[in-house]
């Protein structure tokens, strides 16, 4: 039997994934992609080691890191299913199912959706909810980032330097984000913010046409060709049955990453520990390699 499944390849798994890998046991990494968020993001400043490096720069670097140690990795694969029962964990995916000792939860966040009508519609014909992944496609074109916290001013900023005009969307008074990051933005020569505006629906005919917007009890509508959702994100916890969660869905977890169930870790941003940035998600993704080590080894496995 396999001593560890990770679910998920973000800077959480990955980590994960190398400590394993150095502790020789026996495990498969199941992941939809590689990298998560970190791949989504447009300039990092803040990995330690790294004053500037752009988020699909440090995914390769991660990606590269892991791939040393010959990982068994299950790519493009979706966990559907993850229990508990005697003492094995049962992870069932969209392709096929696994048995293992232990297993380790860092499948992350992802995107909030809308929810106006329009949104299901045009969902990659001129929406999309990834700036660094899609922002090349509008080069000149006038786009709208909806949201005003940190994700929000990541994509303005990316966008600034791509799009002919970005509007950003924010529903309260002001933005919220990071300080710098909305300096830069407030500045940006062809960025104007809306505030205390909300989307009502999304326009379009076969491509995204514009949207329809509410501000302060008025309606209007603005013409675009791209719409970046950037509203905040909720935990991929679904599939994680038998684990407590907080009331946002996140898994809970004690200092050692262990859940409420024997066996089953988590670490990273689909955790409650606080803060969710790449170095913390890193690190927790070692603190839980290590501690299924010493729960192995408690129970006599390795
Ligand atoms: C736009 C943006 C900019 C950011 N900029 C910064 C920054 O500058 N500095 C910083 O420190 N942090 C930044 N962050 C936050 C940082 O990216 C996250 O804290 C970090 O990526 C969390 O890592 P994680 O491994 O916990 O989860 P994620 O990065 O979300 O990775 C989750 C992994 O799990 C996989 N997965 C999910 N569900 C399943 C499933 N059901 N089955 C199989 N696999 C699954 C995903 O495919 C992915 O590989 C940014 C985030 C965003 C969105």
């Amino acid at each position: 039997m396999l001593d560890l499944i990770i679910i998920g390849a973000g800077p959480a798994g990955i980590t994960a994934a190398v400590y394993a890998a150095r502790k020789k046991m026996g495990f498969i990494v199941v992941t939809k992609d590689i990298g998560g968020q970190t791949a989504w993001s447009g300039d990092i400043e803040n990995y330690t080691g790294y004053q500037f490096v752009t988020g699909p720069d440090l995914v390769s670097k991660f990606e590269e890191h892991m791939r040393k140690y010959n990982t068994s990795l299950k790519e493009n694969e979706e966990v559907l299913e993850l229990r508990k029962k005697d003492n094995a964990v049962y992870v069932k995916t969209n392709k096929g199912e696994y048995k293992a000792r232990t297993a380790i939860v860092a499948s992350g966040k992802r995107s909030k959706e809308l929810g106006v009508p329009g949104e299901q519609e045009y969902k990659n014909k001129g929406l999309t909810y990834c700036a660094t992944c899609d922002g090349p496609l509008f080069s000149g074109k006038d786009v709208a980032v909806i949201g005003g916290g940190n994700s929000a001013l990541d994509a303005a900023l990316q966008l600034m330097n791509i799009a002919k005009k970005v509007y950003v969307i924010n529903i309260t008074n002001d933005l919220t984000g990071d300080p710098v990051m909305q300096d830069k933005v407030k500045n940006g020569k062809n960025v104007t913010v809306l505030n205390n505006t909300r989307v009502s629906a999304i326009m379009g005919d076969k491509m995204v046409k514009g949207m329809k917007l509410s501000h302060e009890g008025k309606e209007k509508e603005i013409l675009l060709e791209g719409i970046f959702v950037e509203i905040g994100l909720i935990p991929n916890s679904g599939f994680a049955k038998d684990v407590e969660k907080n009331a946002q869905g996140e898994i809970k977890v004690n200092n050692y990453n262990h859940t409420n169930a024997p066996g089953i870790f988590a670490s990273g941003d689909v955790t409650d520990v606080p803060e969710k940035q790449i170095i913390i998600a890193a690190g927790e993704g070692a603190k839980a390699t290590l501690s299924v080590f010493k729960y192995l080894s408690k129970l006599k496995y390795i």
